[in-house]
């Protein structure tokens, strides 16, 4: 930034009359600044009178006295200006004075000679001189010629007119912008690539301003002309330009209204004239005061358009043109003070530096251009601005083996493209972003969906299984203990129940009233509660409990009962197949457990054997001075192919754990629910039961009343296995028929086959359903069982025979009846009906 106030030189036109040279003196002070001293004649020959003082004077850069020459007058004024301008900075020059003061005859010059040339085509010439000495820089020249008149602009250099008047050519308006930046609208620029070219412009401009010029106007007289070399710089390859434009300003006589004597529409046009020159005035005094904030700039079109060289931006000289005669000294002075106020005004002008987005297009496209190239020199390829479609899919097949691959070690490699290291995570993204929105439980919509589900779920769920695995295992071995234990007892039983046979027995209709079949509550509960201990079958058995609700309730008749009637249910082949479905399968998943396992560590070592490898090869090259062979190495080959097969064995392996996973979860929630089934509807049919035993008497008729379990041709089919497998019977039944009453001896037989299939077979022959809860009340109802008999030898249970007579069901066993540890002949299910019970 360069602050500095306006320069101010004087001009003394040259006089014809040599006596005129005593009205002014030009001196020089101690500092060597100039002074011009306007002497006023003591003699009134023009009519001016001053009685107070006698001379003026005025300090000046420089006063050019009437001998100074064009080539000085550039020398000295201009050309530091043009140097600033072709530097960067604004520049402005303005000749202000009377008319015929010689302001046009010092910006153009004379007309006559070569050496009358003025500043403008001595700064052109200089101009044009400098730029083709630099070649640093590219350049750019742009001339436009305005001329101010009444308050109106034209342009001087209208291509599309000749002018023959002043409002033949464009005219010219001031426009602001927000920044109060100027632009002058209808203003043209021509391009200048010579001095030649320059020169025919400012003689066009001249010629136009002076075909327009009437007696009338006198625009050379009364007009304002600014002639502009917009010049921009740059250097080559950079995006930054530097604009600087140097106004050459002939402004139109300083003289007064007063003085001009002429009337009508001359006056007016010299009112406009001074009006415009008295704004010039004001905005040059408000710039001169000190915290003066407004400048009235916009009163008129010169002030705008020269704003920037009035306390703007802008390196400005003025040049005080005077016609030193003795009619002229008025004015003279009146320049002269004009020049002092102007002397104040301080401008700052800056390089106007501006970065043309044109060229930083045009910079930046190149770059990139060369970048590219650069790019598909290093990887051999073209790259496009986007990805193919092709390559598009080829990345979501990556990332969606990337997913499937439950190798935890797995990568996804799609190389140094970050257009494909982009796309890769908006691709995950909108895969997370639809997980979210569809939620992980629904079917998702595509495969790679399921597979972003399962891959971070797959550890969970082999750790889950191989729990459930464990617990099963646990299970298994408690019922097991448990079951050797009840066979023992069960046995010593048998045995001591043979010894206390001659105990008084009680009634063998029934230990307990009808109205009170809970009574078994009472007896001591030596079934063993191992398995009850056991947390894990806890944890089953109490999830069962909270769907049923009653299962610890019940008393031990009832589970007598209720196992009975869950045994002979119809559902109970399904359970019972689902049961054996189950073990199969848990089974089946612990094998596959342990292979899963096993293939497991064998990825990991097939993986550490190829890492060796690789490093024994790479190894043996620089021991060998080589470079790696180029052929893949066989002994590689093998392991990776090996690493592959067993990779798939391992994904195939998983595959059907999960299957199995699923499966298992399944069957045990049908079995679940079938139990849930079974309870309800034998609370249902017990209820019935009790209320039937309390409201008939004698209990033979209860009998009669007492539906029938739901059974099914299968569950007929395999108890009749059973039962035809049983080695000893019971004589006793336990369980209400159906409806129609059935022959004494079917009644018979049938009792006694279901006693036997009931409490007497050996323990170790139950079938054990797999869950604790269940077995746990299977091996309870034995167990309370063997205890009665051991002291009773009677049936604790509710005993219904539909065909026994009023005195067997008292207890007396008749010919045939099935007695309590009696044997009777098993009948084959062909030789009768089975009872119809639960
Ligand atoms: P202005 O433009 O101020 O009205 P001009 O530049 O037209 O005045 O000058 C009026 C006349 O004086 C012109 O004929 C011009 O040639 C002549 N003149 C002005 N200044 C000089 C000078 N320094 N040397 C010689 N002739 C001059
Ligand atoms: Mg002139």
């Amino acid at each position: 930034m360069v602050k500095q106030t306006i320069q101010i030189f004087a001009r003394v036109k040259p006089t014809v009359r040599k006596q005129q040279q005593g009205i002014y003196s030009i001196d020089e002070d101690e500092k060597l600044t100039p002074s011009l001293e306007i002497i006023l004649p003591r003699d009134l020959a023009d009519g001016f009178v001053n009685n107070k003082r006698e001379s003026y004077k005025f300090k000046f850069q420089r006063i050019f006295d009437q001998d100074a020459k064009q080539e000085a007058i550039f020398e000295n004024i201009a050309k530091p200006v043009a140097e600033s301008v072709l530097a960067g900075y604004n520049g402005t020059i303005f000749a202000y004075g009377q008319t015929s003061s010689g302001k046009t005859f010092t910006i153009t010059g004379g007309a006559e000679r070569y050496s009358d040339r003025g500043i403008i085509p001595r700064t052109l010439s200089y101009i044009f001189e400098q730029l083709q000495k630099d070649s640093s820089k590219i350049y750019t020249t742009h001339i436009s010629y305005l001329e101010i008149y009444n308050e109106c602009g034209y342009d001087l250099l209208d291509p599309r007119h000749e002018a023959s008047t002043l409002e033949d050519l464009s005219k010219v308006t001031v426009l602001e912008d927000p920044d109060q930046n100027i632009h002058l609208k209808n203003l043209s620029l021509h391009q200048a690539t010579t001095e030649e070219e320059a020169l025919n412009l400012l003689f066009l401009g001249d010629t136009n301003r002076m075909i327009a010029e009437t007696p009338m106007n006198q625009a050379s007289t009364r007009s304002h002309c600014i002639f502009t070399i917009h010049l921009s710089s740059k250097e080559p390859g950079s995006a930054t330009v530097r604009r600087a434009k140097l106004h050459l300003v002939d402004l139109a006589g300083s003289e007064r209204v007063a003085k001009t004597g002429v009337g009508g529409q001359l006056l007016t046009e010299a009112k406009y004239i001074n009006l415009s020159l008295h704004y010039l005035e004001q905005v040059i005094v408000a710039l001169s005061e000190k915290h003066r904030s407004h400048i009235p700039y916009r009163n008129s079109m010169m002030t705008s358009v020269l704003r920037d060289s009035l306390g703007g931006n802008c390196m400005t000289t003025m040049i005080a043109t005077l016609s030193l005669e003795k009619r002229n000294i008025d004015e003279s002075i009146s320049t002269c003070r004009f020049a002092q106020r102007v002397a104040l005004i301080r401008n700052e002008a800056v390089l106007n530096e501006e970065i043309d987005p044109r060229l930083m297009i045009l910079c930046l496209q190149k770059e990139i251009q060369e970048l590219k190239d650069e790019l598909a020199l290093v990887t051999g390829e073209q790259r496009t601005e986007a990805l193919t479609e092709a390559e598009l899919l080829q990345l979501e097949k990556l990332i969606t083996s990337f997913l499937e691959d439950q190798d935890p070690e797995s990568k996804l490699e799609v190389g140094a493209d970050m257009r494909k290291i982009h796309h890769c995570f908006h691709y995950l993204k909108k895969l997370l972003t639809d997980k979210k929105i569809h939620g992980p439980s629904r079917a998702p919509s595509s495969e790679v969906k399921d597979q972003v589900n399962q891959g971070p779920s797959t550890e969970e769920e082999y750790k889950k299984l191989r729990e459930i695995l464990q617990q099963r295992d646990n299970e298994i071995n408690i019922l097991v203990n448990m079951l050797k234990k009840e066979k023992k007892k069960a046995q010593d039983a048998l045995h001591s129940s043979s010894m206390d046979r001659g105990e008084p027995r009680r009634s063998q209709s029934s230990p307990f009233p009808p109205g009170n079949p809970e009574g078994l509550r009472t007896l001591p509960l030596s079934a063993p509660t191992q398995a009850q201990d056991s947390s894990v079958i806890q944890y089953r058995s109490s999830l069962l409990h909270r769907k049923t609700g009653v299962r610890e309730e019940m008393s031990l008749g009832r589970q007598e009962a209720f196992e009975i009637f869950k045994r002979d249910h119809a559902d109970s082949v399904t359970i019972e197949d689902n049961k054996q479905i189950l073990k199969q399968r848990f089974s089946e998943a612990k094998a596959l457990g342990e292979s899963i396992n096993e293939a497991r560590s064998k990825i990991g070592r097939l993986k550490e054997e190829i890492t060796q490898r690789h490093v024994q090869q790479v190894a043996l090259g620089i021991s060998e001075n080589t470079t790696v062979p180029s052929a893949p190495d066989p002994m590689e080959e093998k392991l990776r192919s090996q690493l592959e097969e067993e990779k798939t064995r391992y994904k195939t392996m998983f595959t059907r754990l999960k299957a199995l996973k699923v499966e298992i979860e399944h069957l045990q929630l049908l079995m679940d629910k079938a139990k849930v089934k079974l309870q309800k509807e034998f609370d249902a049919w017990w209820a019935e039961e009790a209320t039937s035993l309390q409201v008939n008497s004698p209990p033979v008729n209860l009998f009669n009343h007492v539906k029938p379990f739901p059974q099914t041709p299968e569950s007929q089919h395999k108890r009749s296995q059973l039962l035809s497998n049983q080695s000893d019977v019971y004589t006793r039944k336990i369980l209400p028929s159906p409806g129609p009453l059935l022959h004494s001896q079917e009644q018979s037989s049938t009792g006694t086959r279901l006693e036997d299939s009931i409490a007497k077979r050996p323990v170790s022959s139950v079938p054990l359903t797999g869950d604790s809860q269940t077995d746990s009340d299977i091996l309870a109802f034995i167990k309370a069982r063997q205890s009665i008999l051991q002291r009773t030898g009677k049936c604790p249970f509710p005993q219904k025979v539909a065909s026994e007579t009023p005195r067997q069901a008292k207890g007396v066993a008749g010919p045939g009846a099935p007695t309590l540890l009696g044997k009777a002949p098993v009948p084959s299910p062909q030789e009768g009906g089975w009872p119809r019970c639960p």
